[in-house]
């Protein structure tokens, strides 16, 4: 029997994972077949229709309701059903599948992946800024209706795989590259370009996660992530450097035992394991690890004074359940704002900063349950100061530029 998959932002970096790991699994004799029930996309409609029409999907949708023509003309004569606008990536969550994969990028995943566990499919999570901003949310409705939340962020989806085992987990610690600025000074690190920013060491990913490895944002974002889907305090997670990304992460027991996973740095592998859980049954092509041809791991400490981000984190799951939505709004403007020019890399940390000062940052706390359109509004308003925030970092950049 196929499995069935739904796939949310199946255009970008995992999605595109994703569909080489069905590839694959649909060739291999031994292995697991997929039936694709929808692909989405944002507003690439011709790459949407190319991967609808080559894995046979029944329906595809593209987010962007503009562009609804254009997709029923690219999918012409397929069989394949158009869809257009937010409302259709919920109608087409909630359709009954053994997974669903949510992999749209920010915020604009949540509610799509909200209604996919709704409806009671179990979704396979990489858009880890749905889990940022409404994990407890979403961590409720997963349990009331049955449905698994199953971590696909290499580093998540390694602590699972651990911690499948069972057993008192004493701490919790995250790894993390460190990025393309590992090693680059303070005074560098005012003028980087976002070119620079994107040109991670270890990962090709996509435009917007590549800026939060190179702040170590992604890691903040991971910290919050991993404090809602394991129901750990912060201070029972660490961060630790290890440039390779070899070992996906590691937990802690009580006995005084750590257990990790390893393998080579390439997103097919948790995103195999996730599609299959609580199976271990799809095969991939990715490069086995060579311990010998690595020689050598390494580790090291997070630089606070370059890296301010999981400070941030850390405070943020202190202040209560407003703070995260409002620092990951904070950077969804900042890094996009820096991604067009329009202020600096190191005006990414400073609007992140200033925005979890606001007072819209300490307006619920800890206890309070935030609702789907509580978030949304949340977001809505730290978006709104975030803006400004932008357009005061980019009238310095400028005065500083002349
Ligand atoms: P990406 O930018 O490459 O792809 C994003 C996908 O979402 C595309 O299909 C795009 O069309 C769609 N999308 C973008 N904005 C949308 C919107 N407003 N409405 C509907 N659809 C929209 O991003 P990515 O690197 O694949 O990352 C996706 C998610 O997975 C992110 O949350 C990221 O943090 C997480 N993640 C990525 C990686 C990785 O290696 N790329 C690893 C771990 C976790
Ligand atoms: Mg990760």
């Amino acid at each position: 029997m196929a499995r069935t998959l739904t796939i949310l932002g199946a255009t970008g970096s995992i999605g595109s994972s994703a569909l080489a790991v069905v590839d694959h699994c649909n060739r291999t004799e031994d292995c697991e077949h997929f039936e694709i029930e929808a692909l989405t996309a944002h507003k690439d409609v011709h790459s949407l229709a190319d991967r609808a029409i080559k894995y046979g999907a029944k329906r595809a949708v593209i987010a962007d309701a503009a562009l609804y023509a254009d997709l029923k003309e690219a999918l012409d004569g397929s069989g394949i059903e158009p869809m257009a606008g937010s409302d259709a990536l919920e109608e087409v969550a909630r359709i009954p599948v053994d997974r669903v994969l949510a992999a749209i990028v920010g915020i604009a995943g949540l509610k799509s992946s909200h209604a996919a566990l709704d409806a009671g499919n179990s979704v396979a999570l990489a858009n880890k800024e749905s889990m940022v901003c409404a994990g407890s949310l979403l961590k409720t409705v997963a349990a009331a209706r049955g449905a698994a939340i199953i971590p696909t962020d290499s580093e998540h989806n390694a602590m699972f795989q651990v911690m499948e085992r069972g057993g008192d987990v004493e701490r919790l610690i995250l790894t993390a590259s460190g990025g393309p600025f590992r090693e680059t000074p303070a005074e560098k690190l005012k003028r980087v370009t976002p070119k620079e920013a994107c040109a991670h060491p270890n990962w090709s990913m996509g435009r917007k996660i590549s800026v939060d490895s190179a702040t170590l944002m992604n890691k903040a974002l991971e910290l919050i992530e991993a404090s809602y889907l394991f129901d750990f305090p912060e201070d029972r997670i660490d961060v630790l450097v290890h440039p390779q990304s070899v070992i996906h992460s590691l937990v802690a027991y009580r006995d005084g035992s750590t257990l990790a996973q390893l393998g080579t740095p390439d997103m097919r592998t948790p995103i195999a394991h996730a599609l299959s859980w609580p199976e271990r049954r799809l095969s991939t092509d990715v490069k086995r690890l060579d311990l010998a041809e690595w020689a050598s791991l390494t580790f090291g400490k997070v630089d606070d004074t370059r890296f301010p981000s999981i400070r941030l984190a850390r405070h943020a799951l202190n202040m209560g359940p407003a703070a995260p939505v409002v620092l990951n709004a904070a950077n969804e403007v900042a890094v996009s704002a820096f991604l067009e020019g329009k202020c600096r890399f190191l005006d990414i940390r400073w609007i992140v900063e200033e925005a979890l000062g606001l007072d819209i940052a300490q307006s619920l706390k800890t206890g309070s349950d935030l609702g789907l359109g509580d978030v949304m509004s949340l977001d809505q308003e730290s978006r709104r100061r975030s803006d400004e925030l932008v357009a005061a970092a980019g009238a310095q950049m400028r005065s500083e530029a002349q």
